[in-house]
Parts: C-alpha cells; sequence; structure tokens
C-alpha cells in the first residue's frame, strides 16, 4: 500500500496461479499442461519467422493477427469478422469482461467455477452473481433462467470437468437470448462438444477457446473468441485501445502451425483421453470418488483422507496437484492428466499415502 497508488488498486483482489516452480524433476499435475509438446511444425513456424538472423524482430507484427485468425476462421468454417485473438484466453476473457459483460444487471457464473471469472469482476466493476452447481457438481441449464446482464461458464467447467450437453447450452442460449452468453471452452477438446457449430444461429453466443490445453503451447499465451461480429468487434474496441500488439510475430506464427496440424492435435488428445480414462480407472480402485470427466484433469476426494494432507504427502514426493480453499470443494483434489508414465508415478504414490 503506498500514497502513489491509483483508487481502486488497494481493493483489487489478483488472481493467484498455480504454482510454476521453474525446476526439473517434479511430477507437475497441477495447472492443466499437456505433457505432449506441441506440433514439431510449431517450432518449424517459429525458426522460419526468426529467420537465421533475428532480422524479422525488427519489424512490429501484424496487429491484427490476419493470418492466426484466418487459421481459426477456416477450421470452425467461419469468417475473419467472427475472430478474436489475444495473449492467452485470459485476455480474451479480460476484454469479453470488458466489452460484453457489464450492464447493469449482474452476470451470472457457477458457484464452482473459474477463479478468474470474479477477479476480472473486480477489476472492470462488473457485477455479478453465483449460481449453484447442482449436488452432482452439474451445470443445469434451468438455473440460469431469471434476470441477468450476461452469463458465463467453462464447458467442461472448471475445476469439476463435468460437461454439459449442446442441447442444455442451446436452452441457455434461447432462455437468455437478449444476453450474452460466454462458453469458455479451455478444455472442449478433451471430449466435449464444442458450441462453435451454434454461431451462426445464435447472435448472442461467445465461444473462447485457448492453445495453452489441447494445443500444447502454455508458454506462448495464445487465446482466442469466435462469434457474430458485432461481438467480436466489441472485443476489438477494448484490445485496440489497450494494447496494438498483444501477439508478437513467433506466437502468431506458432498459432497457425498448430491449429494447422490437425494430424499431431488428434493424436494427443487421443492419448490424453485414453491416460485420463486409465487414471480414474486406478483411482477408483483405490477408493475415490472421482467426477466423470470430460477435461484433461480430473477431480477427485476419497471418503477417509483429507484433501490438504493427501496434496502436502504427494508434494513430500515431488509430486503436485491442485488443492481450492473453496468450502464446498475444499475435500477434492484436482490432478492434471500426465503422460501414462506420470500418471502411474502418481497412482503409486497415493498407494502407498493410503496405506499410511
Ligand atoms: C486455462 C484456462 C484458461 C486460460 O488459459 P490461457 O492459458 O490464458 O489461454 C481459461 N479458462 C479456463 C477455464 C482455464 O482453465
Amino acid at each position: 500500500m503506498s500514497r502513489f497508488w491509483s483508487a481502486g488498486v488497494a481493493d483489487l483482489t489478483p488472481y493467484v496461479p498455480g504454482e510454476q516452480p521453474q525446476m526439473q524433476r517434479l511430477i507437475k499435475l497441477n495447472t492443466n499442461e499437456n505433457p505432449y509438446g506441441p506440433s514439431p511444425r510449431v517450432l518449424a513456424a517459429i525458426r522460419d519467422a526468426l529467420g537465421s538472423d533475428a532480422e524479422a524482430l525488427k519489424l512490429y507484427p501484424d496487429p491484427d493477427a490476419r493470418r492466426f485468425k484466418q487459421a481459426i476462421a477456416t477450421r470452425f468454417g467461419l469468417e475473419v469478422a467472427n475472430v478474436h485473438v489475444g495473449n492467452g484466453s485470459d485476455e480474451v476473457l479480460a476484454n469479453v469482461f470488458q466489452g460484453l459483460l457489464k450492464h447493469d444487471k449482474p452476470i451470472l457464473y457457477p458457484d464452482i467455477t473459474y477463479s478468474f471469472y470474479p477477479v476480472y469482476c473486480g477489476l472492470y466493476g462488473v457485477a455479478f452473481e453465483t449460481v449453484p452447481l447442482s449436488d452432482t457438481f452439474e451445470i443445469r441449464a434451468e438455473d440460469y433462467r431469471k434476470p441477468n446482464g450476461g452469463i458465463i461458464f467453462p464447458n467442461p467447467n472448471a475445476p469439476t470437468g463435468r460437461a454439459i450437453a449442446l442441447g442444455e447450452i442451446e436452452r441457455v442460449l434461447t432462455d437468455n437470448a437478449g444476453s450474452v452468453v460466454v462458453i469458455d471452452e479451455a478444455y472442449i477438446d478433451f471430449g466435449g462438444e464444442t458450441a462453435a457449430g451454434l454461431i451462426a444461429k445464435y447472435p448472442n453466443l461467445l465461444v473462447v477457446q485457448t492453445l495453452s490445453k489441447s494445443r500444447s503451447l502454455a508458454g506462448l499465451r495464445l487465446g482466442f473468441a469466435i462469434g457474430h461480429p458485432d461481438l467480436i468487434e466489441a472485443l476489438e474496441r477494448v484490445k485496440n485501445s489497450f494494447n496494438s500488439y498483444p501477439l508478437d510475430r513467433l506466437a502468431q506464427a506458432a498459432g497457425v502451425a498448430a491449429i494447422e496440424d490437425e494430424v499431431y492435435f488428434e493424436q494427443t488428445r487421443q492419448a490424453v483421453i485414453a491416460s485420463r480414462e486409465a487414471l480414474v480407472e486406478r483411482m477408483t480402485a483405490l477408493g475415490f470418488e472421482v467426477l466423470p470427466s470430460k477435461a484433461n484433469f480430473v477431480f477427485a476426494r476419497h471418503p477417509a483422507h483429507d484433501a490438504a494432507q493427501l496434496a502436502a504427502a504427494l508434494r513430500e514426493r515431488a509430486i503436485i496437484v491442485r488443492h481450492f480453499k473453496n468450502a464446498r470443494v475444499a475435500q477434492f483434489l484436482r490432478i492434471t492428466v500426465g503422460t501414462d508414465a506420470e500418471c502411474e508415478t502418481f497412482t503409486d504414490a497415493l498407494k502407498e499415502i493410503l496405506a499410511g
């Protein structure tokens, strides 16, 4: 706290990211990174964009990231005018909160969800109301049938991993034709059904995705939103009032290559899905209750072991997982799906810990 701070800074509650230890030899299952690394075409594209003497870096990048937007538009059968891109989907979401969700009525999002949403509400002065998940931790369309200034939730939800069906999303869209409905699809490629195909039908739908998880580019910071051009225009206005160049040259080139390499994408996401199913089976055998997951993580609790203690015992064995303090889920752990070998080391450690 200092007298030099602008008004309001002291009242902000910044997001606390999962721990990012910059050391090796840890089994890192705490922030939902992809264990496989990006497509080899990404490295080739970065080298190509850099050139042999890095001369390209003296020039500003394309402020509109047109090639990257075009690659996304092509993949989803849309136009460039349907696409907004940003420095990770966190930045895209920030633009969404500022540009599309600030109205008189409060926005709605689940009580258990991505903990960045309340942070953006605090930063941009967006009123919100939380909607409890069902007893089985599901988002239910009917619970969003009340006056609101917008709706946002992840599908699959985080940190539960539970997905809702496209039919339910359509109900939310038709029940709330006067509000923007934002579906945060950070984990959609691990088994959920994307709402991207509904964009032509619903001008109030915005779909947000990231290249951090299924494309394994968390370190490059690439995310995007797709929706009706009127929604995209608001996001572009906000972005261009803040930073003309949020995506550097290397990131833009890498983003195109990552989106275009469908074969690698398909292989790695299927590998993660297969590892998840094996992990769920082994954890269930150890007595865990594991919520049905369509994400690259699982959310689980053990009826006889405290979650914080389990997390601490895992850490002693150099394995880190995520534990949230929110009372409703304080007995759960969120575990990122690693390679099969990492998952096995994890369940072997659990077996030892449970045996006490
Ligand atoms: C990981 C995540 C994001 C943001 O990812 P970026 O790395 O900023 O693209 C957004 N929403 C949810 C629900 C996430 O889990």
